[in-house]
């Protein structure tokens, strides 16, 4: 390969510009042209390229979001957007693509490598590190950590007013940030998507922290949860137990920004070398990820299919611990 081009798509996550940085300075260690493609397939569709450099890309390992801007293109859903797409792909004499995002920029990268023929290859990048083939996606620590601080201070005037609080944090299917934050800030309950939960089975949680002597809590739900909203679980609870003074908060986009971590930095250096590797390699539709300190190739198919499993060993964890 001579030309790669490389693309940030769907929801954003910190140490995209890390694997981006990556991405261009391998690329240019092996004399590989690289192009940066904006706004992620709105760009590939709109022309929408610029020629990296080494020096292109400095100083951006430290910063949250991505220089790249990232979208979701409902025109690439379209065979005629894809047609565009691959056009301007041919004019540039483009051969191969490395797109970092979640499991829907893998089906798009898929789709269209199947269409026409260019490589591929995805870089996990999303904070809800539900993606299969790696052990932790790109910003799922950063987001873990800027969750457990929030928590931490939602805990200091809990406990000082005596409050119950539920708070909400990103995963719409997935509760490993939920899970993780919950057990490093000693939540009460934990609850998400993965386990079936009821409001008798909370309720009867809050007695026992009662009976403990405890006399504040929080209580850590996923986005996605079954069991309805964060405003319709404070609503019950509060018919439940009249007593207690509730209050809700949603921890939202704070969740998807910040300086990435030292291990969010790391794991997008070494999959965005590991990307363009894999490329000069010869391979395609396959997502570049890190199994226990291994890089390692995984059918896009397969990254799009299976799912991360959350360690339901942490549920029994929290339980025993949180009382
Ligand atoms: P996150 O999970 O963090 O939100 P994501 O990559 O799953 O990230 P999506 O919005 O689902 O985010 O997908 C990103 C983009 O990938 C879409 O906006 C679209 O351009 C493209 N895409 C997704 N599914 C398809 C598909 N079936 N065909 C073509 N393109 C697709």
């Amino acid at each position: 390969i001579s030309k790669i081009g490389v693309l940030t798509s769907g929801g954003d996550s910190p140490g995209m510009n890390a694997a981006i940085r990556a991405v261009v300075r391998t690329a240019n260690h092996y004399n590989i042209e690289c192009y940066g493609i904006r706004e992620g397939y709105n760009g590939l569709i709109h022309d929408d390229f610029t020629r990296m450099g080494p020096r292109s890309v400095k100083n951006i390992i430290t910063e949250g979001g991505t220089i790249l801007k990232s979208a979701r293109s409902l025109e690439f859903k379209t065979t005629e957007g894809r047609k565009k797409a691959y056009e301007n792909l041919v004019k540039r004499g483009i051969d191969a693509l490395v797109c970092i995002g979640g499991d829907g920029t893998f089906r798009g990268a898929k789709i269209f490598s199947e269409e026409y023929g260019i490589r591929v290859i995805g870089i996990p990048g999303t904070i809800d590190n539900d993606i299969f083939g790696t052990d932790n996606t790109i910003g799922y620590d950063t987001a873990l950590n800027t969750a457990m601080d929030a928590i931490d201070k939602i805990r200091d005037t809990a406990t000082s007013h005596n409050r119950v609080f539920f708070v909400e944090v990103m995963g719409r299917d997935a509760g490993f940030i939920a899970l993780n934050s919950g057990i490093a800030t000693g939540a009460l309950d934990i609850l998400i998507p993965e386990k079936k939960d009821s409001i008798e089975e909370l309720f009867a949680t809050f007695e026992k922290a009662e009976k403990a002597g405890k006399s504040s809590s929080i209580v850590v739900v996923a986005e996605g949860e079954q069991l309805g909203s964060i405003y319709d679980l404070a609503k019950a609870t509060k018919n439940g137990f009249p007593d207690y003074d509730i209050r809700v908060v949603v921890l939202g986009h704070i969740q998807r920004g910040g300086s990435p971590s030292c291990a969010d930095r790391v794991l997008a250096s070494q999959l965005g070398y590991g990307a363009v590797i894999g490329l000069m390699e010869g391979q395609t539709k396959v997502m570049a990820g890190m199994q226990s300190n291994k890089l390692v190739y995984t059918p896009i198919e397969e990254a799009i299919k299976k799912h991360n499993e959350i360690d339901k060993n942490l549920l029994t964890i929290s339980e025993i611990l949180a009382i």
